[in-house]
């Protein structure tokens, strides 16, 4: 999807010199008829004149998760989904050996457990809860930075004998931007050092609200050593499962998340945390740009079962490629859905790489050619021996991507952000409409050096992180008032400096 700039001019029913002088105006420099653009970069010149974009393949060649229920105090109930997380020699290991001693998995099956990064645990009262037990939380991390909460709490293990440390912040941060609610695990209570009453009060100087303190962040005092207060542990756990009401749908099409990815001798395998419907052998599942047929589903004891509920997790046999740690996984009505999902998740990446490297390119063109301005100006002023005379150029146009909660408030930023500028500099709407900041939109903004108004929406973190990586920059408001001083402010920095 490649088109050279004489082809696309050309498409236009535009000469090509007088199209090359118009991109220059939009802000496309050093551009000659045999330059080659992207689609999107097409796209985006296209809808300047006033065409709809064509995008080649539809959407609807996509999967994407189910809407959430409406009601979901019908559904059924499922386990909690946990995660340990603490100071590296606080007893996260220990903790959650400890639990998967208990186990039933393991009691009926001699114990030959292995490490798929989660397993189930059924309580004697019959409830199962959920620990995820990925090293260094990467792909919890991941999952989080896409707006997914993957687990329903943490447990945040303090060793009494060290209390809060370093790492005990960080895992407070996480579970804080999570969202998610918190238990304290105060360990190793069987040491003659430990010295509870320091953890709490440490705790409470981190702002953390515990119960003895009027607070409602329980505290349990527990040794994975000597098995102390693990029972009171888990009914916490379950407590506060009780409270949160964690339901899902047992039947449609199943979403999840890849914990791991690796390969064994058996092939590749992923362990799959399902979070909505069920997942059974045969089952076409997506992940990434990955697509798969289930072969087999397997527990943490390495037995093979029929079905994965929501809040279990299994490893997954059946994967010609692997998917990365991190993906959601959604099921495909059919084989063959899934992989022209797969199919045009992985054109999209393509295009998405292709985009940002013309990104790149025109930007290290444009870095180069000012960098050679600069150069030529100074030696003229050299050779002048005069100060350097400000350009006598034309109006400079700041381009916006303009993007709001609702239509209204976007023709209201729209109108304030044109009605600023002079014929020194003003601002040009390139794209605008509701909702939140599209991963396309981002790479508009790059190509088109635009910056993006986000008004009275949420920012997904990727989005954040994409913009960031691409030198996008967006003003995030929710005043029109604020915004408009800021848009003035953007483009009192393009004025030439008053001397
Ligand atoms: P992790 O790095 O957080 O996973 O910590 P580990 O589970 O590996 O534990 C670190 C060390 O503390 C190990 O030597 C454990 O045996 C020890 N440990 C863990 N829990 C307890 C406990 O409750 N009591 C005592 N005395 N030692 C513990």
């Amino acid at each position: 999807e490649l088109i050279s700039v004489a082809n696309l001019g050309a498409a236009l029913g535009i000469k090509a010199k007088e199209f090359i002088q118009q991109m220059g105006e939009m802000g496309f420099e050093n551009i000659t008829k045999d330059n080659i653009l992207t689609g999107e970069t097409a796209a985006l010149i296209a809808q300047e004149y006033g065409f709809e974009a064509q995008v080649a393949m539809g959407e609807d060649e996509d999967l994407k998760p189910r809407p959430p229920p409406e009601d979901p105090s019908s559904l059924p109930l499922r386990p909690p989904v946990v995660t340990i997380m603490g100071h590296v020699d606080h007893g996260k290991t220990t903790l959650l050996d400890y639990l998967r001693k208990s186990s039933i998995v393991e009691q009926e099956h001699g114990g030959i457990t292995q490490h798929i990064g989660a397993f189930s645990v059924n309580l004697s009262s019959g409830n199962p809860i959920t620990f995820l037990d990925t090293p260094g939380h990467a792909a919890f991390l991941s999952m989080r930075q896409r707006g997914a909460n993957v687990t329903d709490m943490v447990i945040l293990v303090v060793a009494a004998d060290d209390s809060v440390k370093p790492q005990t912040i960080e895992a407070l941060k996480h579970a804080r931007a999570a969202k998610v609610p918190m238990i304290v695990a105060i360990n190793k209570v069987d040491k003659e050092s430990a010295n509870i009453d320091r953890v709490k009060s440490d705790l409470v100087a981190q702002g953390v609200e515990i119960e003895d303190y009027g607070g409602d962040v329980q505290v349990v005092c527990v040794s994975g050593k000597t098995g102390q207060g693990m029972e009171d542990l888990e009914e916490n756990i379950l407590l506060l499962a009780e409270m949160l009401d964690i339901r899902s749908e047992t039947d449609g099409m199943a979403e999840g998340w890849v914990l791991e990815s690796t390969i064994k001798p058996i092939g590749r395998v992923a362990t799959v945390l399902v979070k909505r419907g069920t997942l059974r052998p045969g089952d076409a599942i997506v992940a990434g740009s990955v697509a798969a047929r289930i072969r087999t589903l397997r527990n943490e004891a390495g037995q093979e079962i029929d079905e994965a509920p929501p809040g279990t997790a299994v490893e997954i046999l059946g994967w010609k490629d692997p998917p990365a740690a991190g993906d959601q996984v959604l099921q495909a009505p059919s084989e063959d859905k899934a992989k022209r999902a797969a199919h045009y998740r992985q054109e999209l990446k393509e295009r998405h790489e292709a985009v940002a490297l013309q990104t790149k390119q025109d930007q290290d063109k444009r870095d180069k050619a000012a960098a050679e301005e600069v150069e030529r100006d100074m030696k003229e002023a050299s050779e002048e021996g005069a100060a350097v005379e400000p350009k006598e150029a034309g109006t400079t146009v700041v381009n916006f991507i303009i993007k709001g909660d609702v239509h209204g408030s976007v023709e209201a930023c729209c109108a304030s952000v044109l009605a600023i500028g002079n014929n020194e500099v003003r601002p040009r709407v390139l794209l605008s409409g509701p909702g939140q900041i599209t991963e396309w939109e981002v790479e508009h903004a790059a190509v088109s050096g635009s910056r993006i108004i986000n008004f009275n929406n949420t920012i997904p973190g990727h989005i954040r992180r994409q913009a960031e990586d691409a030198g996008v920059k967006i003003l995030d408001h929710n005043v029109i008032y604020h915004m408009a001083e800021d848009v003035r402010d953007t483009l009192s920095g393009y004025l030439a400096p008053t001397v």
